[in-house]
């Protein structure tokens, strides 16, 4: 098998002998001791340090457990309620520098899975025992989505006098909602992470209802400055069922994008309200349903959803400084969500506060149309080209290189779940030293400019820096030469305090400034829980990402996986989800397919439900 799409796969190819391989071997073993229901039989086919990462399959949570002791204390509380059997090969397993990688199905009593292991060699016995071992759920049994051989038929063949015709049952169905029928999952927050958690929701037959606040589905991009493309690439990106057509540009311009979510929304049939805003929140706790409060289209409305995910965005929630003088300023201020484009500021001066993403980009754009531009540095900031990226970072899950070897884009994203975020730096670390080394004239000048670069606190790079604190960084598609060579001025500091017409640093030294742009970044996702629900149930959740690696604006102690985020959280029935275009299509399926289970009445017992450590 060389492409992995979500639906169930062959079990295996049959020009193998799949019996002859030893990752067969060893999963017949941990077979053997799971249909016994021996858990220390089990353990003992991990390594003494290994990394079990279970995504849904056995402890309805998104979690790591980590070394024996970690593995018995998840068999013990899962196996006999999981069930795992049938566990084998999907394709040939493969070796490579003393590590053995296979890739397996299984099924569990409520489903079916996928999971990938990297198999060492144990030097006390000689026998290959699990390093790393990802188990996922991609199925409900009995709640199978209809594609492939269950897709819908669509037609309805022979005479029907009463024949209600697909858009008349759409338009009944949408005509009900929300008055005579209630959505059992309310999605706040229709951007890319609402758009693509509905569509999953409606074909695993869940009754939801995603709302938002903008106008149209893809605003949430066509607002954004007008330079904007994505950072990421297109292999990266797409959504879950519906790829991007292979025309598609790697960088795709904001308004292409938010054409193609509202497109989506329409062709997935996403239940979507525009132009709604939800209010305020609470969960009543004898029913066991929240009574959220909306304004669509400015009428007011209550509904009863049994189920919350805040899809709100961690990009969303505008971190404006409060800064002495701010009320003196004669020119114009906003947050650099708020940056219309560099147009109307051709001949002014303009002073940019921040030095990661949206500033580099705001800063180019304006330089491109003549303003004179300065920006300001307050703390380091970590870069890397955008074109090394992906051929260093990117290039063998998700390129055009990837493809042609046989990486489909789900086959890529389990490659990257299934590396444990205890030790994932470990393998970005020589990434980056890889980038710095092709780059090192380009980082010399930089800072020789002046300009603060840090590499992540233990030199891991971007993707540790986004899982970690999401934030402190830029994908260099061209401004940071602009500072390089001193066509975007920079300057280093606190901001101490704004003037009629300038801005004031720490030092003393006065920026001149028609414009202040504030790309000061985003406030945490639980703010978004204080502003809807109450300041009470976003202390009980804590905070919402991170991994707890203590590194800066990463607080430990140690989670292991993305605070809070696609899993139960301390507040019964509430939910987050969000992040990147990659997180939003991998991890919406599990997010889905928790809700499905609750809706079809299953058990779901939380192992290692999350403790509360910050409470933002
Ligand atoms: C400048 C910039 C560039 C980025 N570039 C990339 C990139 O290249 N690739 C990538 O993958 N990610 C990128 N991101 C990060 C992230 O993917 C985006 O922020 C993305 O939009 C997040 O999607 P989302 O659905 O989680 O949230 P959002 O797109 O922010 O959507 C949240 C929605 O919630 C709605 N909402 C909030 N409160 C309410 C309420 N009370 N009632 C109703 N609706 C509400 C808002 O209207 C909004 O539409 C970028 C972010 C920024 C800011």
């Amino acid at each position: 098998m060389t492409q992995l799409d979500e639906r169930p796969v062959a079990a295996t190819d049959p020009a193998t002998d799949p019996t002859s391989d030893p990752a067969q071997t060893w999963l017949d073993s941990l077979q053997a001791a799971f249909a016994a229901r021996d858990v220390g039989a089990a353990t003992a086919h991990f390594a003494t340090t290994c990394f079990w990462r279970d995504l849904v399959a056995f402890s309805w949570n998104i979690t790591t457990v980590e070394d024996r002791p970690g593995v018995v204390e998840l068999l013990s509380a899962t196996l006999d309620r999981v069930d795992p059997t049938d566990l084998r090969l999907s394709e040939p397993s493969s070796s490579e520098d003393g590590v053995r990688t296979a890739w397996f199905e299984f099924a569990t009593a409520v489903g079916r899975g996928r999971g990938l292991v990297r198999l060492v060699v144990d030097d006390a016995t000689g026998r290959e025992v699990a390093w790393t071992f990802l188990t996922t759920l991609f199925e409900l049994s009995g709640r199978e989505e209809p594609r492939g051989t269950r897709r819908p038929m669509g037609a309805e063949h022979g005479a029907n006098r009463e024949r209600v015709t697909w858009a008349e049952r759409r338009a009944a169905e949408e005509a009900a909602l929300g008055t005579e029928t209630q959505p059992y999952v309310l999605v706040i927050g229709g951007g890319q992470g609402g758009i693509a958690l509905g569509a999953r929701l409606r074909q695993l037959g869940v009754p939801s209802l995603v709302i938002d606040k903008h106008a149209r589905p893809g605003d949430q991009w066509r607002n954004r400055y007008k330079s904007l493309c994505l950072h990421d690439p297109v292999w990266y990106d797409h959504l879950p069922y519906l790829k991007f057509p292979d025309n598609w540009p790697v960088f795709a311009p904001k308004d292409k994008v938010g054409d193609w979510l509202e497109f989506y929304t329409r062709v997935m049939e996403v239940p979507y309200w525009s132009s709604t805003v939800a209010t305020s929140a609470s969960f009543d706790e004898a029913a066991g349903e929240w009574r959220v409060e909306i304004e669509r289209e400015g009428r007011p409305l209550v509904l009863r959803p049994t189920h919350l995910v805040l899809a709100t965005g961690m990009s969303g929630k505008p971190n404006v400084p409060v800064i002495p003088g701010q009320d003196v300023f004669a020119g114009e201020q906003h947050h650099s969500s708020q940056h219309p484009g560099p147009d109307a500021y051709a001949g002014k001066r303009v002073v940019v506060i921040g030095s990661n993403n949206s500033a580099f980009d705001i800063c180019g754009a304006l330089w491109e149309t003549g303003a004179d531009v300065t920006m300001v540095q307050r703390s380091s900031t970590h870069i890397v080209k955008s074109d090394s990226l992906m051929e260093i970072g990117l290039g063998d899950l998700y390129s055009e290189r990837a493809l042609a070897a046989g990486m489909s884009t789900e086959k890529a994203d389990l490659v990257f779940a299934s590396l444990p975020y205890r030790i994932m730096h470990e393998f970005q670390i020589p990434l980056y030293e890889r980038m710095r080394e092709r780059d090192a004239d380009f980082y010399a000048r930089l800072e020789a400019a002046g300009f603060d670069l840090d590499w992540g606190d233990d030199g891991s790079g971007l993707f540790m820096k986004y899982l970690r604190r999401g934030s402190g960084y830029y994908i260099d598609v061209g401004a940071a030469e602009l500072v390089a060579d001193g066509e975007v001025k920079l300057a280093r500091g606190q901001v101490d305090h704004l003037t009629e017409d300038a801005v004031v640093l720490a030092d003393g030294t006065t920026l001149p400034a028609d414009l202040v742009v504030y790309a000061t970044g985003y406030g945490s996702m639980n703010g978004w829980a204080a502003d809807l629900i109450s300041q009470e149930v976003a202390d009980r959740v804590g905070k919402v990402w991170g991994l707890g690696s203590d590194t800066t604006k990463d607080p430990g102690p140690w989670e292991g996986e993305q605070r809070n985020m696609w899993k139960p959280t301390q507040q019964p029935n509430l939910w987050f989800h969000g992040g990147n275009l990659h997180q939003s299509r991998h991890y919406s399926l599990y997010l889905a397919l928790q809700l499905t289970a609750r809706h079809a009445g299953m058990a779901t017992p939380v192992f290692g439900l999350q403790e509360v450590h910050h409470l933002r």
